[in-house]
């Protein structure tokens, strides 16, 4: 059998099963104040708990399941990709952005991405596997461990599709956001989806509206937002609007778009026209991902000015626009260049 990953356990998990070794309850609160505000690293590392703790913890659970193979650094310095390799030999990567005061660790929640959005690299090979709510919480604690400060914000905008992986994913949210975990507030949270509209709903519901919602967008038009993002033939854009509508109802903050920006495709003027309207009737901020190249298609990155264009015309009407720099491009980090495999 395998052993429980720590990380995975909520505090009522976790206290049953130290119960179950005859170990007191409050044993619980100091383990996870070792791993979730202390970032312990290693079991001997909880320096309140008897020696005979530490060895049934080493005994019967792992702390750590992901291996760090390697960290790469974007040349202006502001991100950081780590690789590593889970236990059954996947490769998973996370990204660190340090802006300012604020350094924002993005997630990976699937090995792989079952959605296979054309213009991103992660839904290029085989699909993997689910990674556990634990595993996506390590993710945070080995960046902030081999960074050695503290996180301040959490992105699921890794590799996979968060809403495609719903059950692990909400329960990082809860650990994510427990006052006996990371005790992250809400608003420094988002979760990006392509648009998996019943699983939105669900999310917008359980987290009361208060985790921040991103949605890939790419266009507003059905037949070129079909083309860029498969999940459209089944959720349409009619459906999206509709199951938006309803969330900006409840939501007490705003949707944001994200838009990647490709030459010739989904940048023209008549789809700037489209997506303000879109964004303007859900009061949607959008941010703009210039396109980052994968070897696997001949898209092109829009030039300077015509991004400008298109952000111009949001503008217009409106809109807030937010044109994203294209950080750790050179190291492969950027949105949309995580993949599973590297060869
Ligand atoms: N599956 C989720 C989470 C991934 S987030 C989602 O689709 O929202 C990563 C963001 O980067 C998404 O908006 C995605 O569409 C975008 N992206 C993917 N490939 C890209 C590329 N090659 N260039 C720029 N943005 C890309």
């Amino acid at each position: 059998m395998t052993k429980p990953h720590l990380r995975d356990l909520t505090k009522s998990e976790l206290e049953s099963l130290i119960l179950s070794w005859k170990v007191p309850r409050y044993r619980a609160d100091q383990i996870l104040q070792w791993i979730y505000q202390k970032n312990a690293m290693a079991v001997e590392d909880m320096q309140n708990l008897p020696h005979e703790l530490h060895a049934l913890l080493n005994q019967k659970t792992d702390l750590n399941r992901l291996t760090l193979i390697s960290m790469m650094q974007s040349a202006n310095g502001e991100s950081i990709k780590f690789l590593t390799k889970t236990p059954d030999g996947h490769l998973c990567e996370t990204v660190l952005i340090t802006q300012q005061k604020r350094r924002t660790v993005c997630i990976s929640t699937q090995l792989g991405c079952r959605i296979r959005c054309i213009f991103c690299a992660s839904g290029k090979g085989k699909f993997g596997r689910n990674l556990t709510a634990g595993e996506m919480m390590e993710q945070i604690s080995m960046v902030s461990s081999k960074v050695k400060a503290p996180i301040t914000n959490v992105v699921f905008m890794g590799m996979g599709e968060p809403l495609d992986n719903y059950d692990q994913t909400m329960k990082a949210l809860e650990i994510l956001q427990a006052k006996w975990g990371f005790a992250l507030s809400a608003r420094r949270i988002t979760v990006s989806t392509s648009g998996i509209t019943p699983k939105i709903l669900s999310f917008v519901k359980t987290t009361g509206g208060r985790v921040r919602l991103s949605v890939s967008l790419h266009s507003a038009i059905n037949e070129t937002r079909s083309y860029l993002v498969p999940i459209n033939k089944k959720y349409g854009l009619a459906e999206l609007t509709r199951t938006l509508d309803a969330v900006h109802q409840k939501l007490k903050r705003d949707i944001t778009f994200e838009y990647t920006l490709i030459e010739g495709v989904n940048d023209s003027m008549q789809q700037a026209e489209q997506t303000a309207k879109l964004s303007s009737r859900l009061k949607a901020k959008v941010n703009i991902i210039p396109y980052n190249p994968i070897r696997e298609m001949d898209f092109k990155t829009p030039s300077p000015e015509r991004i400008k264009a298109f952000q111009s015309i949001l503008e217009k009407r409106g809109i807030r626009v937010m044109v994203r720099q294209t950080a750790g491009r050179d190291i492969d980090a950027a949105c949309g260049q995580l993949r599973l495999k590297r060869d």
